[in-house]
């Protein structure tokens, strides 16, 4: 598809936040708006790279209410949509081995359930009778929601990718945005390696890359990259097919299932932000080793694949949603290491904002940029 030279918006980065925006806002009637990713597919970096878990369980009430919204959006996708996305509700079940976890936990679950999610906080003895398969005598608590889940990125990002065109967006891959053109305090031109567009509104939607991205404007944006990797196993049958997203929360390592096998990771606690995304070896075997310590039966398993991305990072580990010191600069990025989940609901807040002024589903307003400046940090406890 040819660039087009104007534009009433150009959402830059066509990850689950530019698809879900240019989608919500194209249903809405928005002309003109232009989709941009400069890789050859959409959906290939974080969100392509993530582990697709889907949860309630959150520290924050804010969180928690992104949740409570974005997830009935992706159990109603296929009807809505008209697009498959694999959706499971296994149910994640978080075990806590210290007394820290278990209190914060035990805290949670009380937030989760005065705000309408069926979070239960079990026992020792109860994550040992869920889990045969794995060792886990030093569990003192858990939380399971039988709600939470798994779904498939991808089609999550092609489904609004498709439906954003066919209400008229223009989305576009294998185009770089290079920089922007600030007239006063005012954007009027993104510049592409496929040429100019007009605009006088834009939003960050870059994940990883949205500080660079509000560089080119002038905007400062607190998200650095973090890396994260995974693997998966070939088969192994003794996994039952209602086995849950397990988080061993202290060691930030998970296990689900994944075709036939598991998929397996492990967050490095150690890692410095940057770009890279090569799998780190020796970091790979402290997970396999860890994993077995958990689950002995691993020890049969051989690797199907493994691959790493990037967790776009705030400093109080949630999002940036609205506007910014440069009108018509807006941005939805931040997510933390999960904001797949909240892709459906993050793009709907994003068209409120940019066509109304205001967030109505869910408000978000005190998740703007300016809180970084103002010391409005909330900190989220479950990261993984
Ligand atoms: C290993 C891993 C596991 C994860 N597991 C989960 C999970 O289980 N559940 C969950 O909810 N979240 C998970 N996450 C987090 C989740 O993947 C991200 O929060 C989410 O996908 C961010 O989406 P995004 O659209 O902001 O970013 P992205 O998907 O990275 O999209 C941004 C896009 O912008 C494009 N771009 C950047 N710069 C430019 C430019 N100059 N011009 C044009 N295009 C540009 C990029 O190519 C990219 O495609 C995980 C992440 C990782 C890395």
């Amino acid at each position: 598809m040819d660039l087009p030279t104007t534009a009433d918006i150009v959402i830059i980065g066509g990850g689950v936040m530019g698809a879900s925006a240019a989608y919500h806002l194209a249903t809405r009637g928005m002309k003109e708006v232009v989709l941009l990713e400069r890789n050859k597919f959409f959906g290939q970096e974080s969100t392509g790279k993530c582990a697709g878990g889907v949860r309630h369980q959150f520290s924050t009430e804010i969180n928690i209410r992104l949740s409570l919204e974005s997830l009935p959006m992706l159990e109603r996708f296929r009807e809505e949509m008209g697009q498959d996305v694999n959706h499971r509700q296994c149910g994640y079940l978080l075990v806590a081995t210290n007394e820290k976890d278990a209190n914060a936990f035990k805290r949670n679950v009380e937030l989760q359930n005065r705000l309408g999610a069926q979070t239960q906080l079990l026992s020792g003895d109860e994550i040992r009778a869920r889990l045969p398969l794995m060792r886990f005598d030093d569990a003192i608590a858990g939380t399971f929601n039988r709600k939470d889940g798994l779904v498939d990125p991808n089609s999550v990002v092609m489904g609004y990718v498709n439906a954003a065109a066919k209400s008229g967006a223009k989305t576009i891959s294998d185009v770089e945005v290079t920089g922007m053109r600030v007239s006063g305090d005012q954007i009027e031109v993104v510049e592409t390696t496929q040429g100019l567009i007009k605009t006088r509104m834009l939003l960050n939607a870059a994940g990883p890359w949205s500080s660079q991205v509000g560089q080119m404007a002038g905007v400062h944006i607190p998200v650095i990259p973090i890396r994260r990797q995974m693997f998966t196993t070939n088969p192994l049958n003794e996994i039952p097919e209602d086995f849950p997203f397990v988080i061993d929360f202290a060691q930030s390592l998970y296990f689900h299932r994944d075709g036939d096998g598991l998929l397996v990771g492990m967050s490095n606690q150690n890692e410095k932000p940057g770009f890279d995304q090569s799998v780190d070896e020796d970091f790979e075997l402290v997970n396999v080793e860890a994993a077995i310590e958990r689950m002995p039966l691993l020890e049969r398993a051989s690797r199907a694949s493994h691959w790493a991305g990037l967790y776009e990072v705030t400093p109080d580990a949630h999002p940036i949603f609205g506007g910014s010191n440069v009108r018509g600069f807006t941005i939805c990025t931040g997510f933390s290491g999960h904001g797949f989940m909240h892709g459906p609901i993050s793009g709907k807040l994003m068209s409120e904002y940019i066509l109304d002024g205001k967030f109505s589903t869910v408000d978000v307003s005190m998740l703007d940029l300016a809180r970084f400046d103002e010391g409005r940090l909330i900190k989220e406890y479950n990261v993984v």
